[in-house]
């Protein structure tokens, strides 16, 4: 199936654009790379081959080395933001989500050894499984969601959205100022501390809880 934006179950005419992905945004899983807290948001970005439906089967590439899940609110971005302030980019999401950032991590390792750009390891078809959104209006506050997922029935990943180290509004605007995000684009938020690497048969549950309410919820299977 072919990927399409939706919020609140409904199609929506919004283009599938580029995801801008940010490294690091959670003290606790820098620790467990080993890798410092970084002073400005690391950026990088997957193209619109890499998304794929959450809901579906997880293909990961053969003979890659470990493909790990890092588990991350998704943000749709509804209007252009450029050069934009804090103030301006709450009202440009149109829609909260969920999605997998794949990465291939011994390729990453490798990549990260030498200077040179993740693109191979973060980019490939799939990479990106993403979730339908939920309405940014049934989201009061951000900071309260809660993402989780499970491999196998066993917690993995949990994280609380208060603890990005850059909040969604400064990451938007430091973006933004880098970049355009355009009407259809994705930012990925950074991942909690709990990666670890797929298997074939594995089973995937991950949810996103908001004040006490369920928003999201998504079970698949790696093939
Ligand atoms: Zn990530």
């Amino acid at each position: 199936m072919v990927y399409q934006h939706t919020v609140n179950g409904t199609v929506v005419d919004l283009p599938l654009g580029k995801v801008v992905c940010v490294g690091r945004n959670y003290a606790d899983h820098a620790a467990e790379l080993n890798n410092p807290v970084p002073k400005s948001p690391i950026l990088f970005l997957k193209p619109a081959s890499a998304v794929v439906p959450f809901s579906e089967p997880i293909v990961v590439p053969c003979g890659m080395g470990e493909c790990h899940h890092e588990l991350e609110m998704a943000l749709l971005i509804g209007r252009k933001l450029e050069k934009a302030s804090e103030a301006q980019c709450l009202d440009a999401v149109a829609g909260y989500g969920l999605a997998l950032d794949l990465t291939l991590r011994e390729l990453q390792s490798q990549l990260k050894e030498k200077g040179h750009p993740w693109e191979r390891a973060k980019a490939f078809d799939g990479a990106c499984p993403l979730s339908g959104f939920v309405a940014a209006e049934q989201v009061r506050d951000w900071r309260q969601c809660e993402l989780s997922l499970t491999r196998n029935a066993k917690l993995q990943q949990q994280g609380c959205c208060a603890d990005m180290l850059f909040p969604v509004e400064a990451l938007l605007a430091e973006i933004s100022q880098s970049f355009s995000l355009m009407p259809g684009d994705v930012v990925l938020t950074g991942t909690p501390a709990g990666v670890g690497p797929l298997q074939p048969g594995d089973e995937i549950a991950a949810a996103v809880n908001c004040e006490g309410h369920r928003l999201i919820t998504v079970e698949t299977h790696v093939l």
